[in-house]
């Protein structure tokens, strides 16, 4: 049983396939990847499509280095058309539970059992609660970076976008690209890496450097990172006080991959505010004293991990998600496994990949069944 038919439900269904596993694949929504069907217009992968192909199949060669939301949900569809992986929809996992050598899957089209269950539902399900102090006195609107679709909503209007993630700033270069004037408010400090260092996609780099310790590989990493940055307070940023790699490590969470807001903040297109304190009507109020107006904010301030809810297992086993399968303690325990929560230095949909190929693996050695690779 695979839960969830996105970019993991999908990777795991064809590298089970490719083992002669056979296997059901539910998806809460009527087609495959929602998420990247939701996603703002101007998303595209952060990571280079040659590292980020699921397995057995790989992005066309027209398709470019870095592709567009839309290619990514048309590689999708095609996979999902390659591998004629064919999801029960609008089934919903609600509960589940192992009873005797058995998955108890219960959802709302009724139950599965099965003996080995793969949980593909995404570690960014949840969109996080927006709540500011005083926001029911803003006139304008407030959404969720998930509920943001395209700066032209947006056009001549002053928009705070809360957050300094990667969502965050790329929604910002969106709004100033449609006429609108973006401001950013950063409240904790950040670590940023540019996309491409000299031409080469950092995730290469970070490839070569990730068998380091991270504490080294930060180091080694550190005087690129002034020399193309420079002092990243001067634009009213705090950075971390460790580098990127400590902070996958140490946060759970990645860097922002600059794809051109810090060069927006310099020329004076974008501008920075800290936290927000309260907002009283248009007027925004920051911790640090500063106010401004605005007519709008999106709050790009992540998701909740959810993975935890549904499942009927000791919640330490979740501590698991925290590194990749191999490093995994409970693997595969009682037939039970995660693919895609893990976020690491060398972009997730690698390693989604990756480890929907081991857990495929792990299943067939347990079963005895011959490869068909
Ligand atoms: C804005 C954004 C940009 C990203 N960009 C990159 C990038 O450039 N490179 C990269 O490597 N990674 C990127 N990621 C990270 C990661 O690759 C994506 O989040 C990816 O979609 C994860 O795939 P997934 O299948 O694990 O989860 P999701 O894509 O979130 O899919 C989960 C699926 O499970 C379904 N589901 C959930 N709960 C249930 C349930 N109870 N029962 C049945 N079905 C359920 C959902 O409907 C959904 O279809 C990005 C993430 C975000 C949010």
């Amino acid at each position: 049983m695979i839960v969830g038919a996105s970019i993991s439900g999908l990777a795991s269904a064809s590298s089970l396939q490719k083992r002669n596993i056979g296997y059901v694949i539910i998806e809460k929504e009527s087609q495959i990847a929602t998420p990247w069907r939701n996603h703002y217009e101007r998303l595209h992968l952060h990571t280079t499509k040659g590292l980020s192909n699921l397995p057995y199949k790989k992005f066309d060669r027209s398709i470019p280095r870095y592709p567009s939301r839309q290619q990514v949900v048309d590689y999708l569809v095609a996979y999902q058309k390659a591998f004629q992986i064919k999801p029960d929809f609008n089934t919903e996992a609600r509960f589940i539970k192992k009873h005797d050598d058995r998955w108890i899957i219960e959802t709302n089209n009724g139950t599965y059992k099965s003996k080995y269950v793969i949980i593909a539902t995404g570690p960014f399900g949840k969109p996080k609660l927006v709540s500011f102090k005083g926001m029911e006195t803003f006139p304008g609107k407030i959404l969720h970076s998930y509920e943001y679709k395209t700066g032209k909503d947006f056009k001549d209007q002053e928009v705070l976008v809360v957050g300094f993630g990667n969502s965050a700033c790329e929604i910002a270069i969106d709004l100033f690209e449609q006429g609108s004037k973006p401001s950013l408010a950063a409240r904790s400090p950040v670590n940023v890496v540019p996309r491409d260092l000299f031409g080469i996609p950092i995730l290469k780099l970070s490839l070569l450097l990730s068998r380091l310790p991270p504490r080294i590989a930060d180091a080694i990493n550190a005087p690129f990172m002034r020399l193309r940055f420079g002092d990243i307070s001067k634009l009213g940023l705090k950075k971390t006080p460790y580098g990127a790699f400590q902070q996958i490590q140490k946060d759970g969470n990645i860097p922002v991959l600059d794809i051109g807001t810090l060069r927006h903040i310099r020329e004076g297109h974008i501008r920075v505010f800290g936290d927000v304190d309260f907002i009283e009507r248009n007027t925004v109020h920051f911790t640090n004293g500063k106010k401004a107006n605005f007519d709008a904010i999106i709050a790009a301030i992540g998701y909740y991990r959810d993975y935890a809810e549904i499942i009927d297992v000791d919640k330490s086993r979740f501590d698991d998600l925290k590194m990749c399968a191999d490093k995994q303690r409970y693997f595969g325990k009682d037939g039970l496994y995660f693919c895609g929560f893990w976020i690491g230095p060398t972009g997730q949909i690698r390693e989604i990949s990756r480890d929907a190929q081991k857990i495929a693996r792990d299943i067939a050695r347990k079963e005895g069944v011959l490869r068909a690779l």
